[in-house]
């Protein structure tokens, strides 16, 4: 039996289970302050522990985080404007219970959920962006998450502007980038209206797929993905939005690269994800999964 936890800036999600189509459990949790937060999901899994031997705990989490093994502060959230979880340490939640631990970025453990179950079944190099609270990019590069000095953060990569467009953008660290373009409380502080309240025809989704299209832009030309994922609670239910998105990105290339993704099959190349919201806490399961499946190697 595998457990779970998807860490979120407001709600965190413990799943128990080995996939999709086994879920025995599910139990959300407040984001509240970090030390009661982390001891409520602690409670959790002592729970399902008593009573199902666990091989193996996934979290996927908000961060940015330090993932490097060696690190002294392997495990932890290294930086984040939510109040009391800068320094927390989330690897604990698995070296306490003595089991194998999973961990990554939330949207990287998404993204390896959706190439294990969901819609990049198959692929080694996809992308999958979650479009919510912020925006995040999980990217898979030949089969794995990237780790080089940190994990990456592409949602926070600064883009070219709309040329009639100079709002200064709501990121705390650094204004216009993609999340400070393109987040829901970029999109609420720009209109003055949550996103679900937006009109289908308010000329403010063309800023946001105008944003996006440049995030794509970007993550087309260094890591080829063979397609991208687009989902979270501002992308969801919106297929007006994935259609603008695939026309500025098409734009943007302006013919560089005649690939077919990128002409005739671009529905087929930007895609919703397949997992839908079950995809950040199945994301903590897959990564439990990989974690599991690395400790019966190094038997
Ligand atoms: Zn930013």
């Amino acid at each position: 039996m595998l457990a779970g936890v998807e860490l979120g800036g407001s709600k965190c999600v413990c799943i128990l289970g080995t996939g999709p189509d086994d879920i025995r459990a599910q139990v959300r949790v407040p984001t509240g302050e970090s030390h009661a937060t982390l001891a409520q999901i602690g409670g959790v899994l002592d729970s399902w522990q008593a009573a199902h031997p666990l091989q193996a705990i996934g979290i996927a989490s908000f961060g940015p985080l330090d993932l490097h093994p060696g690190s002294r502060t392997y495990g932890h959230i290294i930086s984040t404007v939510k109040p009391g979880w800068h320094g927390a340490n989330i690897a604990e939640l698995a070296r306490a219970r003595g089991v194998p631990l999973g961990l990554d970025t939330d949207v990287n453990g998404a993204a390896l959920a959706e190439g294990r179950w969901g819609a990049a079944q198959g692929l080694d190099d996809f992308a999958y962006i979650t479009v919510g609270t912020g925006i995040g990019v999980g990217l898979i590069v030949g089969g794995k998450t990237v780790l080089g000095c940190n994990h990456t953060e592409l949602g926070h990569i600064r883009v070219v502007r709309c040329a009639e467009d100079s709002w200064p953008g709501a990121c705390s660290f650094h204004g216009d980038c993609v999340e400070g373009l393109a987040s829901a409380p970029a999109i609420a502080a720009r209109t003055g209206l949550p996103p679900a309240e937006i009109a289908a025809d308010s000329p403010v989704w063309d800023l946001v797929a105008h944003a996006l299209g440049q995030l794509m832009h970007g993550l087309v030309l260094a890591t080829a993905p063979r397609r991208i994922l687009v989902g979270g609670g501002v992308a969801h239910g919106r297929p007006q939005l994935l259609a603008k998105v695939r026309r500025h990105l098409v734009d943007s290339l302006n013919g560089y690269l005649p690939l077919e993704e990128l002409t005739g099959a671009i529905d087929r190349y930007i895609v919703p994800p397949g997992l839908g919201p079950l995809a950040g806490p199945l994301g903590a399961l897959a990564l439990a999964a990989n974690a599991q499946a690395a400790k019966a190697r190094a038997l």
